[in-house]
Protein backbone atom coordinates (compact mmCIF):
# COMPACT_ATOMS: atom_id res chain seq x y z
CA UNK A 1 0.00 0.00 0.00
CA UNK A 2 1.36 2.96 -1.04
CA UNK A 3 1.01 6.49 0.99
CA UNK A 4 0.90 10.44 -0.61
CA UNK A 5 0.44 13.49 1.78
CA UNK A 6 -1.72 16.37 0.40
CA UNK A 7 -3.28 19.60 1.56
CA UNK A 8 -6.00 19.16 0.28
CA UNK A 9 -7.67 16.09 -1.71
CA UNK A 10 -11.00 17.00 -3.58
CA UNK A 11 -12.79 13.85 -4.75
CA UNK A 12 -14.42 14.67 -8.31
CA UNK A 13 -13.28 16.56 -10.89
CA UNK A 14 -16.65 17.89 -12.29
CA UNK A 15 -18.17 22.21 -11.85
CA UNK A 16 -17.52 21.68 -7.89
CA UNK A 17 -14.38 20.08 -7.37
CA UNK A 18 -12.80 22.34 -10.31
CA UNK A 19 -14.69 25.54 -9.05
CA UNK A 20 -13.58 24.83 -5.49
CA UNK A 21 -9.72 24.02 -6.68
CA UNK A 22 -9.63 27.41 -8.88
CA UNK A 23 -10.89 29.33 -6.01
CA UNK A 24 -8.90 27.82 -3.38
CA UNK A 25 -5.51 28.33 -5.26
CA UNK A 26 -5.91 31.69 -5.97
CA UNK A 27 -6.91 32.42 -2.33
CA UNK A 28 -3.87 30.12 -1.20
CA UNK A 29 -0.88 29.30 -3.63
CA UNK A 30 1.41 27.45 -1.53
CA UNK A 31 -1.46 24.41 -0.68
CA UNK A 32 -0.87 20.96 -2.57
CA UNK A 33 -4.76 20.50 -4.00
CA UNK A 34 -5.00 16.52 -5.88
CA UNK A 35 -8.25 16.42 -7.90
CA UNK A 36 -9.05 12.80 -8.39
CA UNK A 37 -11.75 11.46 -10.87
CA UNK A 38 -12.77 7.93 -11.44
CA UNK A 39 -12.87 7.91 -14.66
CA UNK A 40 -11.33 10.26 -17.15
CA UNK A 41 -12.08 14.11 -16.07
CA UNK A 42 -14.53 14.67 -19.14
CA UNK A 43 -16.92 11.97 -17.83
CA UNK A 44 -19.29 13.71 -15.26
CA UNK A 45 -22.47 15.36 -15.34
CA UNK A 46 -21.19 18.50 -15.77
CA UNK A 47 -19.97 18.24 -19.23
CA UNK A 48 -23.50 17.47 -19.92
CA UNK A 49 -24.90 20.55 -18.57
CA UNK A 50 -26.80 20.98 -21.74
CA UNK A 51 -29.58 24.19 -20.15
CA UNK A 52 -27.57 26.54 -18.64
CA UNK A 53 -27.10 28.39 -15.19
CA UNK A 54 -29.98 30.34 -13.87
CA UNK A 55 -28.73 33.83 -12.19
CA UNK A 56 -30.22 37.27 -11.28
CA UNK A 57 -27.71 40.02 -12.42
CA UNK A 58 -30.33 42.73 -11.85
CA UNK A 59 -29.83 43.98 -8.47
CA UNK A 60 -33.06 45.01 -8.29
CA UNK A 61 -35.10 43.60 -5.03
CA UNK A 62 -38.03 42.37 -7.18
CA UNK A 63 -35.60 40.10 -9.68
CA UNK A 64 -33.92 38.66 -6.79
CA UNK A 65 -37.48 38.08 -4.82
CA UNK A 66 -38.84 36.11 -7.99
CA UNK A 67 -36.05 33.88 -8.59
CA UNK A 68 -36.22 32.98 -4.59
CA UNK A 69 -39.82 33.01 -5.19
CA UNK A 70 -39.65 30.46 -7.96
CA UNK A 71 -36.57 28.39 -6.36
CA UNK A 72 -39.08 28.18 -3.00
CA UNK A 73 -42.25 27.16 -5.10
CA UNK A 74 -40.22 24.13 -7.14
CA UNK A 75 -38.89 23.11 -3.61
CA UNK A 76 -42.56 22.35 -2.70
CA UNK A 77 -42.06 24.26 0.69
CA UNK A 78 -38.88 22.69 1.94
CA UNK A 79 -36.28 24.48 0.62
CA UNK A 80 -34.31 26.54 3.14
CA UNK A 81 -34.99 30.16 2.36
CA UNK A 82 -31.86 31.77 4.04
CA UNK A 83 -29.44 29.29 1.57
CA UNK A 84 -31.74 30.26 -1.54
CA UNK A 85 -31.31 33.62 -0.99
CA UNK A 86 -27.60 33.52 -0.54
CA UNK A 87 -27.38 31.53 -3.42
CA UNK A 88 -29.54 33.82 -5.58
CA UNK A 89 -27.51 36.85 -4.56
CA UNK A 90 -23.92 35.35 -4.73
CA UNK A 91 -24.10 33.76 -8.46
CA UNK A 92 -23.60 37.15 -10.29
CA UNK A 93 -20.35 37.36 -8.99
CA UNK A 94 -19.84 33.83 -9.40
CA UNK A 95 -20.55 34.03 -13.18
CA UNK A 96 -18.49 37.13 -13.48
CA UNK A 97 -15.66 35.51 -12.15
CA UNK A 98 -16.29 32.49 -14.95
CA UNK A 99 -16.96 34.70 -17.65
CA UNK A 100 -13.30 36.86 -15.90
CA UNK A 101 -11.72 32.91 -16.61
CA UNK A 102 -12.95 33.30 -19.99
CA UNK A 103 -16.06 31.14 -20.04
CA UNK A 104 -18.09 32.36 -22.97
CA UNK A 105 -21.90 32.34 -22.41
CA UNK A 106 -23.93 33.41 -25.72
CA UNK A 107 -25.00 37.46 -26.09
CA UNK A 108 -27.59 38.81 -27.75
CA UNK A 109 -26.78 40.85 -31.29
CA UNK A 110 -26.34 44.10 -28.84
CA UNK A 111 -23.75 42.22 -26.84
CA UNK A 112 -25.91 41.12 -24.00
CA UNK A 113 -26.01 37.93 -22.24
CA UNK A 114 -28.51 36.02 -23.93
CA UNK A 115 -30.89 35.41 -20.84
CA UNK A 116 -33.59 32.56 -21.43
CA UNK A 117 -36.48 30.94 -19.76
CA UNK A 118 -36.74 27.51 -18.48
CA UNK A 119 -39.90 25.25 -16.61
CA UNK A 120 -40.69 26.74 -13.39
CA UNK A 121 -38.91 29.98 -13.81
CA UNK A 122 -40.96 33.09 -14.37
CA UNK A 123 -38.35 35.04 -16.39
CA UNK A 124 -35.69 34.90 -18.55
CA UNK A 125 -33.04 34.27 -16.16
CA UNK A 126 -30.62 31.49 -17.78
CA UNK A 127 -27.43 32.26 -19.11
CA UNK A 128 -25.96 29.32 -21.49
CA UNK A 129 -23.03 28.63 -24.00
CA UNK A 130 -25.49 27.08 -26.62
CA UNK A 131 -26.82 23.83 -25.20
CA UNK A 132 -23.17 23.11 -24.36
CA UNK A 133 -23.10 25.10 -20.97
CA UNK A 134 -21.51 22.66 -18.74
CA UNK A 135 -18.66 21.48 -21.18
CA UNK A 136 -18.15 25.33 -21.36
CA UNK A 137 -17.66 26.07 -18.08
CA UNK A 138 -15.78 22.93 -17.60
CA UNK A 139 -13.34 23.49 -20.33
CA UNK A 140 -12.51 27.02 -19.30
CA UNK A 141 -12.05 26.06 -15.14
CA UNK A 142 -9.69 23.21 -16.95
CA UNK A 143 -7.79 26.29 -18.64
CA UNK A 144 -7.63 28.09 -15.61
CA UNK A 145 -6.08 25.20 -13.38
CA UNK A 146 -3.64 24.43 -15.72
CA UNK A 147 -2.34 27.75 -15.47
CA UNK A 148 -1.74 27.51 -11.49
CA UNK A 149 1.19 25.81 -10.23
CA UNK A 150 -0.02 24.16 -7.56
CA UNK A 151 -3.63 21.70 -8.37
CA UNK A 152 -2.68 18.12 -9.84
CA UNK A 153 -4.89 16.04 -11.02
CA UNK A 154 -5.05 11.95 -11.17
CA UNK A 155 -8.07 10.34 -13.46
CA UNK A 156 -9.02 6.74 -13.20
CA UNK A 157 -8.10 6.67 -9.90
CA UNK A 158 -11.00 5.32 -7.76
CA UNK A 159 -12.01 7.00 -4.24
CA UNK A 160 -12.56 3.81 -2.20
CA UNK A 161 -13.42 5.02 1.83
CA UNK A 162 -12.53 8.01 3.60
CA UNK A 163 -10.13 7.70 6.08
CA UNK A 164 -11.12 8.42 9.65
CA UNK A 165 -9.87 8.76 13.20
CA UNK A 166 -12.15 8.84 16.23
CA UNK A 167 -14.57 11.15 14.23
CA UNK A 168 -12.40 13.10 12.15
CA UNK A 169 -11.49 12.96 8.09
CA UNK A 170 -8.16 12.27 7.70
CA UNK A 171 -8.28 11.79 3.88
CA UNK A 172 -8.96 8.93 1.52
CA UNK A 173 -7.81 5.35 0.35
CA UNK A 174 -8.03 5.05 -3.47
CA UNK A 175 -8.14 2.53 -6.15
CA UNK A 176 -5.38 3.56 -8.56
CA UNK A 177 -5.51 2.91 -12.36
CA UNK A 178 -2.64 0.06 -12.34
CA UNK A 179 -4.58 -1.68 -9.43
CA UNK A 180 -2.30 -0.48 -6.32
CA UNK A 181 -3.84 1.10 -3.19
CA UNK A 182 -3.31 4.71 -2.13
CA UNK A 183 -3.81 5.69 1.15
CA UNK A 184 -4.11 9.90 0.80
CA UNK A 185 -3.85 12.01 3.81
CA UNK A 186 -4.84 15.16 3.81
CA UNK A 187 -5.93 18.14 6.20
CA UNK A 188 -8.73 18.50 4.11
CA UNK A 189 -11.03 16.16 2.03
CA UNK A 190 -13.60 17.70 -0.13
CA UNK A 191 -16.30 15.21 -1.06
CA UNK A 192 -17.39 16.08 -5.09
CA UNK A 193 -18.66 13.11 -6.71
CA UNK A 194 -21.93 14.23 -8.11
CA UNK A 195 -25.30 12.19 -8.71
CA UNK A 196 -26.90 8.54 -8.10
CA UNK A 197 -29.05 8.73 -11.44
CA UNK A 198 -26.96 4.77 -12.08
CA UNK A 199 -29.50 3.29 -9.84
CA UNK A 200 -32.04 4.06 -12.40
CA UNK A 201 -32.49 2.21 -15.54
CA UNK A 202 -33.50 5.08 -17.96
CA UNK A 203 -30.82 8.46 -16.77
CA UNK A 204 -29.60 10.73 -18.50
CA UNK A 205 -26.33 10.56 -15.43
CA UNK A 206 -23.22 8.76 -17.20
CA UNK A 207 -21.63 5.84 -15.95
CA UNK A 208 -19.78 7.52 -12.86
CA UNK A 209 -22.79 9.10 -11.09
CA UNK A 210 -22.88 5.82 -8.67
CA UNK A 211 -22.90 7.88 -5.35
CA UNK A 212 -19.45 6.74 -4.40
CA UNK A 213 -19.01 9.85 -1.98
CA UNK A 214 -22.43 9.70 -0.41
CA UNK A 215 -22.34 5.95 0.28
CA UNK A 216 -18.54 6.52 1.60
CA UNK A 217 -19.85 9.57 4.06
CA UNK A 218 -22.71 7.35 5.39
CA UNK A 219 -20.64 4.66 5.55
CA UNK A 220 -18.01 7.16 8.22
CA UNK A 221 -21.65 8.48 9.89
CA UNK A 222 -21.60 11.46 8.24
CA UNK A 223 -25.55 13.10 7.96
CA UNK A 224 -27.54 12.46 5.25
CA UNK A 225 -30.86 13.92 4.31
CA UNK A 226 -33.49 14.15 1.74
CA UNK A 227 -32.41 10.95 -0.32
CA UNK A 228 -35.69 10.15 -1.58
CA UNK A 229 -36.11 13.55 -3.45
CA UNK A 230 -34.81 11.69 -6.70
CA UNK A 231 -35.84 13.98 -9.58
CA UNK A 232 -36.64 13.24 -13.03
CA UNK A 233 -36.17 15.00 -16.06
CA UNK A 234 -39.39 14.53 -18.18
CA UNK A 235 -37.89 14.56 -21.80
CA UNK A 236 -34.82 12.51 -22.29
CA UNK A 237 -35.22 11.41 -25.83
CA UNK A 238 -36.48 7.53 -25.75
CA UNK A 239 -33.65 5.37 -27.01
CA UNK A 240 -33.89 1.55 -26.69
CA UNK A 241 -30.49 0.68 -24.84
CA UNK A 242 -28.71 3.57 -24.78
CA UNK A 243 -27.33 4.94 -21.32
CA UNK A 244 -26.87 7.63 -20.39
CA UNK A 245 -29.95 8.78 -22.26
CA UNK A 246 -29.71 11.57 -24.47
CA UNK A 247 -31.22 14.62 -22.80
CA UNK A 248 -33.25 17.34 -24.45
CA UNK A 249 -33.26 20.20 -22.66
CA UNK A 250 -36.24 21.91 -20.57
CA UNK A 251 -34.81 25.23 -22.55
CA UNK A 252 -36.27 23.61 -25.86
CA UNK A 253 -40.05 23.89 -24.26
CA UNK A 254 -39.08 27.61 -22.87
CA UNK A 255 -38.71 27.58 -26.27
CA UNK A 256 -41.91 27.42 -27.01
CA UNK A 257 -42.07 23.50 -27.73
CA UNK A 258 -44.82 21.29 -27.32
CA UNK A 259 -45.72 18.18 -25.05
CA UNK A 260 -47.99 15.48 -26.60
CA UNK A 261 -49.30 12.16 -26.17
CA UNK A 262 -50.05 9.23 -28.75
CA UNK A 263 -53.20 11.40 -29.99
CA UNK A 264 -51.32 14.32 -30.94
CA UNK A 265 -53.02 16.51 -27.65
CA UNK A 266 -51.07 18.98 -25.81
CA UNK A 267 -51.99 17.24 -22.44
CA UNK A 268 -49.96 18.90 -20.26
CA UNK A 269 -52.75 21.57 -19.55
CA UNK A 270 -54.85 19.11 -18.06
CA UNK A 271 -52.08 18.87 -14.81
CA UNK A 272 -51.21 22.35 -14.69
CA UNK A 273 -51.99 26.00 -16.36
CA UNK A 274 -48.47 25.91 -17.00
CA UNK A 275 -48.60 23.25 -19.43
CA UNK A 276 -45.36 22.38 -21.04
CA UNK A 277 -43.53 24.75 -18.55
CA UNK A 278 -44.76 23.78 -15.24
CA UNK A 279 -41.81 22.30 -12.63
CA UNK A 280 -39.71 19.04 -13.61
CA UNK A 281 -41.80 16.68 -10.51
CA UNK A 282 -45.24 18.34 -12.39
CA UNK A 283 -44.17 17.20 -15.66
CA UNK A 284 -42.37 14.20 -15.32
CA UNK A 285 -45.67 12.34 -13.06
CA UNK A 286 -47.73 13.54 -15.76
CA UNK A 287 -45.91 12.49 -18.89
CA UNK A 288 -45.55 8.92 -16.33
CA UNK A 289 -49.26 8.78 -15.89
CA UNK A 290 -49.96 9.62 -19.70
CA UNK A 291 -47.80 6.60 -20.67
CA UNK A 292 -49.35 4.35 -17.74
CA UNK A 293 -52.92 5.29 -19.35
CA UNK A 294 -51.93 5.06 -23.16
CA UNK A 295 -49.60 1.68 -22.65
CA UNK A 296 -47.21 3.48 -25.29
CA UNK A 297 -43.51 4.04 -24.21
CA UNK A 298 -42.73 7.76 -24.57
CA UNK A 299 -44.86 10.81 -25.36
CA UNK A 300 -43.78 13.30 -28.16
CA UNK A 301 -42.21 17.32 -27.71
CA UNK A 302 -43.41 19.31 -30.57
CA UNK A 303 -40.76 21.56 -32.52
CA UNK A 304 -42.71 21.22 -35.65
CA UNK A 305 -43.43 24.95 -35.70
CA UNK A 306 -40.03 26.62 -34.69
CA UNK A 307 -37.63 27.64 -37.40
CA UNK A 308 -35.11 24.77 -38.14
CA UNK A 309 -32.69 26.86 -38.59
CA UNK A 310 -32.79 29.44 -35.33
CA UNK A 311 -33.04 25.92 -33.88
CA UNK A 312 -30.05 24.37 -34.87
CA UNK A 313 -27.98 27.35 -33.88
CA UNK A 314 -29.58 27.49 -30.44
CA UNK A 315 -29.55 23.86 -30.15
CA UNK A 316 -26.84 22.53 -32.09
CA UNK A 317 -26.22 19.06 -30.08
CA UNK A 318 -30.15 18.36 -30.03
CA UNK A 319 -30.47 19.54 -34.00
CA UNK A 320 -27.56 17.26 -34.20
CA UNK A 321 -28.71 14.60 -32.58
CA UNK A 322 -32.13 14.13 -34.13
CA UNK A 323 -30.49 14.35 -37.69
CA UNK A 324 -28.19 11.71 -36.69
CA UNK A 325 -31.63 9.36 -35.71
CA UNK A 326 -33.10 10.88 -39.60
CA UNK A 327 -35.98 12.89 -37.23
CA UNK A 328 -37.14 15.17 -40.02
CA UNK A 329 -37.93 18.07 -37.20
CA UNK A 330 -40.15 20.12 -39.54
CA UNK A 331 -42.63 16.86 -39.77
CA UNK A 332 -41.79 14.26 -36.99
CA UNK A 333 -42.07 14.78 -33.36
CA UNK A 334 -39.29 14.01 -31.07
CA UNK A 335 -39.95 10.70 -28.44
CA UNK A 336 -39.26 11.47 -24.87
CA UNK A 337 -39.54 9.83 -21.58
CA UNK A 338 -38.65 10.92 -17.96
CA UNK A 339 -35.33 9.72 -16.83
CA UNK A 340 -33.63 9.73 -13.69
CA UNK A 341 -31.98 13.35 -13.88
CA UNK A 342 -30.44 15.13 -10.10
CA UNK A 343 -30.65 14.34 -6.57
CA UNK A 344 -31.60 17.02 -4.04
CA UNK A 345 -30.70 15.58 -1.45
CA UNK A 346 -26.89 13.95 -0.19
CA UNK A 347 -24.81 14.75 2.61
CA UNK A 348 -25.96 17.52 4.92
CA UNK A 349 -23.81 20.78 4.78
CA UNK A 350 -23.37 23.83 6.37
CA UNK A 351 -23.51 27.40 4.29
CA UNK A 352 -20.06 26.99 3.58
CA UNK A 353 -20.06 23.27 2.13
CA UNK A 354 -18.56 21.76 6.03
CA UNK A 355 -20.18 18.22 6.60
CA UNK A 356 -21.35 16.48 10.17
CA UNK A 357 -17.63 15.02 10.03
CA UNK A 358 -14.69 17.53 10.68
CA UNK A 359 -12.19 18.02 7.85
CA UNK A 360 -14.56 16.65 5.36
CA UNK A 361 -16.46 19.12 3.39
CA UNK A 362 -18.78 18.17 0.49
CA UNK A 363 -19.82 20.39 -2.67
CA UNK A 364 -21.99 20.31 -6.03
CA UNK A 365 -24.62 17.12 -6.66
CA UNK A 366 -23.19 15.31 -3.34
CA UNK A 367 -24.34 17.63 -0.99
CA UNK A 368 -27.84 18.26 0.88
CA UNK A 369 -27.72 22.43 1.13
CA UNK A 370 -31.54 22.94 1.22
CA UNK A 371 -31.36 25.18 -1.59
CA UNK A 372 -33.50 22.41 -3.49
CA UNK A 373 -36.01 21.25 -1.13
CA UNK A 374 -37.69 18.47 -2.70
CA UNK A 375 -37.57 19.39 -6.19
CA UNK A 376 -34.51 21.62 -8.31
CA UNK A 377 -35.58 24.39 -10.18
CA UNK A 378 -34.08 24.18 -13.78
CA UNK A 379 -30.23 25.18 -13.61
CA UNK A 380 -30.15 26.22 -10.28
CA UNK A 381 -27.74 23.32 -9.47
CA UNK A 382 -24.66 25.03 -11.54
CA UNK A 383 -25.69 28.08 -9.82
CA UNK A 384 -25.06 26.09 -6.00
CA UNK A 385 -22.45 24.46 -6.74
CA UNK A 386 -20.74 27.52 -7.80
CA UNK A 387 -21.54 29.60 -4.91
CA UNK A 388 -21.12 26.89 -2.44
CA UNK A 389 -17.17 26.15 -4.14
CA UNK A 390 -16.33 29.72 -3.40
CA UNK A 391 -18.06 29.78 0.14
CA UNK A 392 -15.80 26.62 1.42
CA UNK A 393 -12.66 28.01 -0.34
CA UNK A 394 -13.04 31.64 1.54
CA UNK A 395 -12.72 29.27 4.52
CA UNK A 396 -9.81 29.78 6.82
CA UNK A 397 -7.69 26.73 6.12
CA UNK A 398 -5.70 24.73 8.97
CA UNK A 399 -2.70 22.61 8.67
CA UNK A 400 -3.22 19.51 10.19
CA UNK A 401 -0.78 17.00 11.41
CA UNK A 402 -0.55 14.21 9.40
CA UNK A 403 -0.51 10.77 11.19
CA UNK A 404 0.24 8.14 9.17
CA UNK A 405 -2.56 6.39 8.51
CA UNK A 406 -3.66 2.79 7.69
CA UNK A 407 -6.33 1.19 6.84
CA UNK A 408 -6.57 -2.90 7.55
CA UNK A 409 -8.17 -3.59 3.44
CA UNK A 410 -5.97 -3.61 0.43
CA UNK A 411 -8.39 -3.22 -2.12
CA UNK A 412 -6.28 -5.22 -4.84
CA UNK A 413 -7.17 -5.24 -8.38
CA UNK A 414 -6.06 -8.78 -8.85
CA UNK A 415 -8.51 -8.53 -12.87
CA UNK A 416 -11.39 -10.46 -11.53
CA UNK A 417 -14.12 -9.89 -13.61
CA UNK A 418 -17.34 -9.86 -10.84
CA UNK A 419 -19.95 -10.78 -13.08
CA UNK A 420 -21.94 -11.98 -9.79
CA UNK A 421 -22.68 -8.71 -8.76
CA UNK A 422 -24.98 -7.78 -11.52
CA UNK A 423 -25.30 -4.07 -10.96
CA UNK A 424 -28.57 -4.42 -13.29
CA UNK A 425 -30.76 -5.87 -10.71
CA UNK A 426 -30.20 -2.86 -8.35
CA UNK A 427 -31.53 -0.73 -11.23
CA UNK A 428 -34.51 -2.70 -11.81
CA UNK A 429 -35.40 -2.74 -8.25
CA UNK A 430 -34.98 0.69 -7.69
CA UNK A 431 -36.58 1.45 -11.86
CA UNK A 432 -39.72 -0.38 -10.21
CA UNK A 433 -39.97 0.37 -6.84
CA UNK A 434 -38.43 3.72 -6.30
CA UNK A 435 -39.21 5.89 -9.34
CA UNK A 436 -41.52 8.18 -10.11
CA UNK A 437 -44.58 6.72 -8.41
CA UNK A 438 -43.86 5.15 -5.12
CA UNK A 439 -46.02 2.84 -3.27
CA UNK A 440 -45.81 1.27 0.75
CA UNK A 441 -45.76 -2.27 -0.94
CA UNK A 442 -43.37 -1.19 -3.76
CA UNK A 443 -40.80 0.58 -1.44
CA UNK A 444 -40.51 -2.31 1.22
CA UNK A 445 -40.24 -4.75 -1.02
CA UNK A 446 -37.15 -2.42 -2.68
CA UNK A 447 -36.15 -2.65 0.80
CA UNK A 448 -36.45 -6.62 1.28
CA UNK A 449 -34.50 -6.87 -2.30
CA UNK A 450 -31.66 -4.68 -1.47
CA UNK A 451 -30.92 -6.06 1.54
CA UNK A 452 -30.90 -9.87 0.03
CA UNK A 453 -28.08 -9.14 -2.69
CA UNK A 454 -25.32 -10.91 -2.09
CA UNK A 455 -22.24 -8.25 -1.38
CA UNK A 456 -18.36 -8.93 -2.41
CA UNK A 457 -16.50 -8.95 0.73
CA UNK A 458 -13.44 -7.74 -0.58
CA UNK A 459 -14.08 -5.35 -3.82
CA UNK A 460 -11.33 -5.81 -6.11
CA UNK A 461 -12.56 -3.68 -8.82
CA UNK A 462 -14.34 -0.57 -9.58
CA UNK A 463 -17.88 -2.44 -10.09
CA UNK A 464 -17.88 -4.40 -7.40
CA UNK A 465 -17.24 -0.73 -5.69
CA UNK A 466 -19.59 0.68 -7.24
CA UNK A 467 -22.08 -2.19 -6.76
CA UNK A 468 -21.64 -1.56 -2.83
CA UNK A 469 -22.16 1.83 -2.81
CA UNK A 470 -25.36 1.51 -5.22
CA UNK A 471 -26.54 -0.96 -2.56
CA UNK A 472 -25.70 1.29 -0.41
CA UNK A 473 -27.01 4.43 -1.80
CA UNK A 474 -30.34 2.18 -2.69
CA UNK A 475 -30.54 1.66 0.44
CA UNK A 476 -30.75 5.24 1.58
CA UNK A 477 -32.95 6.75 -0.63
CA UNK A 478 -35.76 3.74 -0.21
CA UNK A 479 -35.73 4.58 3.41
CA UNK A 480 -36.40 8.28 2.70
CA UNK A 481 -38.87 7.60 0.50
CA UNK A 482 -41.12 5.06 3.02
CA UNK A 483 -40.43 8.10 5.80
CA UNK A 484 -42.22 10.85 3.25
CA UNK A 485 -44.78 8.70 1.10
CA UNK A 486 -48.11 10.62 1.59
C1 LIG B 1 -27.67 15.69 -19.07
C2 LIG B 1 -27.62 16.68 -17.94
C3 LIG B 1 -27.98 18.00 -18.16
C4 LIG B 1 -27.92 18.93 -17.10
N1 LIG B 1 -28.23 20.24 -17.36
C5 LIG B 1 -28.09 21.14 -16.34
C6 LIG B 1 -28.28 22.54 -16.59
O1 LIG B 1 -28.53 22.96 -17.71
N2 LIG B 1 -28.15 23.39 -15.54
C7 LIG B 1 -27.87 22.97 -14.26
O2 LIG B 1 -27.78 23.80 -13.35
N3 LIG B 1 -27.66 21.66 -14.02
C8 LIG B 1 -27.75 20.75 -15.03
N4 LIG B 1 -27.53 19.43 -14.76
C9 LIG B 1 -27.10 19.03 -13.42
C10 LIG B 1 -25.63 19.40 -13.26
O3 LIG B 1 -24.94 19.14 -14.46
C11 LIG B 1 -24.99 18.59 -12.15
O4 LIG B 1 -25.75 18.67 -10.99
C12 LIG B 1 -23.60 19.14 -11.83
O5 LIG B 1 -22.84 19.19 -13.01
C13 LIG B 1 -22.93 18.24 -10.80
O6 LIG B 1 -21.60 18.67 -10.68
P1 LIG B 1 -20.65 17.95 -9.65
O7 LIG B 1 -19.34 18.62 -9.78
O8 LIG B 1 -21.31 17.87 -8.34
O9 LIG B 1 -20.56 16.43 -10.18
P2 LIG B 1 -20.10 15.83 -11.58
O10 LIG B 1 -19.98 16.86 -12.63
O11 LIG B 1 -20.98 14.68 -11.89
O12 LIG B 1 -18.63 15.27 -11.27
C14 LIG B 1 -18.46 14.16 -10.42
C15 LIG B 1 -16.99 13.81 -10.39
O13 LIG B 1 -16.76 12.90 -9.33
C16 LIG B 1 -15.92 11.86 -9.77
N5 LIG B 1 -16.15 10.66 -8.93
C17 LIG B 1 -17.31 10.04 -8.64
N6 LIG B 1 -17.09 8.99 -7.83
C18 LIG B 1 -15.76 8.96 -7.59
C19 LIG B 1 -14.92 8.11 -6.85
N7 LIG B 1 -15.37 7.05 -6.15
N8 LIG B 1 -13.58 8.37 -6.85
C20 LIG B 1 -13.06 9.42 -7.55
N9 LIG B 1 -13.83 10.27 -8.26
C21 LIG B 1 -15.16 10.03 -8.29
C22 LIG B 1 -16.28 11.67 -11.23
O14 LIG B 1 -15.24 10.97 -11.91
C23 LIG B 1 -16.45 13.13 -11.65
O15 LIG B 1 -15.18 13.67 -11.95
C24 LIG B 1 -27.56 18.49 -15.80
C25 LIG B 1 -27.21 17.17 -15.59
C26 LIG B 1 -27.23 16.26 -16.64
C27 LIG B 1 -26.84 14.84 -16.38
Amino acid sequence: MKNDNVDVVVLGGGIAGLYYAHCLSSHHEKLDILILSKDELAVCNTRYAQGGVAVTFDPVFSEIESHVQDTLNAGRGLCDERVVRFVVEEGKEQIQNLMNLGTSFDRNIDGELDMVKEGGHSSNRIVHAKDRTGLEIQNSLMRALKTTNNVRFRSSCLALDLLMDEDACLGVQVLNKDGDNTIISASTTVIATGGIGQLYEVTTNPSVATGDGIAMASRAGAKIQDMAFVQFHPTALYEVGRTPSFLISEAVRGHGAQLRNEDGEAFMFQYDPRGSLATRDIVSKAIFLEMQRSAFPYVWLDVRHFDLVEFAELFPTISEKCQSLGLNLSKEMIPVVPAAHYLCGGIVTDNKGRTSIPNLLCLGEAGRTGMHGANRLASNSLLEALVFAARAARLPYERKPISSVQQESDHRNEGVISATFDIAEIKSIMSNNAGIERTLDGLQFAQMKLSKLKQPQMPSDRNEVEFINMIEVARLVVEDALHNLD
